[in-house]
């Protein structure tokens, strides 16, 4: 059981950091995405400004107003959060260099236009045009890129969500059968404990009366117990319990139920079986304890008292008839099965 749950531990914690990382790779595609947006429009005004500043330039029209728009676009691209740009810094640095040439040349040019900084100029401008378009290219495929990526992402967050809900499903059930467990089980011995066993006792006796079925109710007791808890101490006392849980286990059928009454005191409820077979039960696991040789203690033996249902029984009605039955093997000795049928007491 505590394996199952470090395993269903374990998943979880995956799928949750699987969860989390998709997430943050999503988060980081659009943020990038988004950046990629503003540098594609950012080139793309640098780049028009350009065409337009040296057209203006050759024909002698200063344009200080175009060369500062470039000049804040060029401050954009180098101000953008470097973490989300992927795609082309050199390419920006070689649009900055060739920039800071560009103005020289035009200085020059207002001062003494020649033939040779005319050419000087347009040749830049050009360089400049297809760096621009480089980059601009470059940021286009980084971001159909992402895009692509973006949908492989999609169905693998699907997938980790629907495994998540799985996963929640298996803990919610596993939890259920924990608190079941805990409800039903005896801590100590892992057999019913005395809630189930009246559970079952209602619906046997209602079976019972409904299809005139018989059932043998079988109630036994260690024999001084509380000598061995005395002489091995407690905790030996209750490694008895448990291996004598796991001997009578082997004794008896599936559809028995075998519940751990409170302390030292067991109930047997067996289906189909009359007082006649009851009795075989209840002896062959009298003897068989007697036998047994206990790891903590060596030999201790049982006593019991066995009824069968009758109509009109309750489940006290049937305890109590069995544990007169029980009382009576005490009294006559110990280490007996002693029968007490309705109407006997
Ligand atoms: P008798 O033959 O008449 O049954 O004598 P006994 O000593 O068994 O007396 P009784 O049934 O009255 O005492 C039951 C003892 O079982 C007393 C109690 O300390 C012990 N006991 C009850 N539950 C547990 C348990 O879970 N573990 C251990 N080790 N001892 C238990
Ligand atoms: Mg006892
Ligand atoms: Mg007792």
């Amino acid at each position: 059981m505590r394996k199952k749950s470090s395993i269903l531990l374990t998943i979880t914690v995956i799928l949750l950091i699987g969860f989390g990382s998709t997430i943050l790779s999503i988060f980081k595609i659009i943020k990038t995405l988004e950046y990629d947006a503003k540098q594609i429009n950012e080139v793309g005004i640098i780049r028009g400004a350009i065409q337009r500043l040296t057209k203006l330039e050759l024909n002698n029209y200063p344009d200080d107003e175009g060369m500062n728009r470039i000049e804040v676009g060029l401050d954009v691209l180098a101000n953008l959060d470097k973490s989300y740009i992927e795609s082309y810094g050199e390419t920006v640095a070689d649009i900055q260099n060739n920039w800071s040439r560009y103005k020289t040349v035009i200085e020059e040019l207002r001062v003494t236009p020649t033939e040779e900084n005319r050419k000087e100029l347009f040749d830049i401008s050009e360089a400049l045009w297809i760096q621009t378009n480089q980059a601009v290219y470059l940021t286009q495929r980084s971001s159909e890129l992402k895009i692509a990526k973006f949908k492989l992402i999609l169905p693998v967050l699907l997938i980790n969500i629907m495994l998540i809900v799985v996963i929640a499903l298996l803990i919610k059930s596993y939890v259920r059968d924990q608190l079941e467990k805990t409800a039903n089980y005896d801590a100590l011995t892992k057999i019913y404990n005395r809630h189930l066993l009246y559970q079952v006792l209602e619906r046997e006796i209602n079976r019972s009366d409904r299809y005139n079925k018989e059932f043998s109710f079988i109630l036994f007791d260690i024999d001084n117990f509380k000598r061995v808890n005395d002489s091995f101490g407690h905790d030996k006392g209750d490694l008895v319990l448990i291996e004598l849980c796991r001997l009578c286990e082997d004794c008896i059928r599936k559809s028995d139920i075998f519940a751990r009454f409170g302390g030292e005191e067991f109930v047997i409820v067996a289906p189909e079986t009359g007082l006649e077979q009851g009795l075989i039960l209840a002896e062959k696991i009298r003897k068989k304890v007697e036998e047994h040789s206990f790891k903590a203690v060596g030999h201790i033996t049982v006593s019991v008292g066995i009824t069968q249902y009758d109509k009109g029984d309750t489940r006290d009605s049937l305890y109590k008839r069995a544990d007169i039955a029980l009382y009576h093997a005490k009294r006559s000795g110990k280490n007996r099965t002693e029968i007490n049928i309705k109407g006997a007491e």
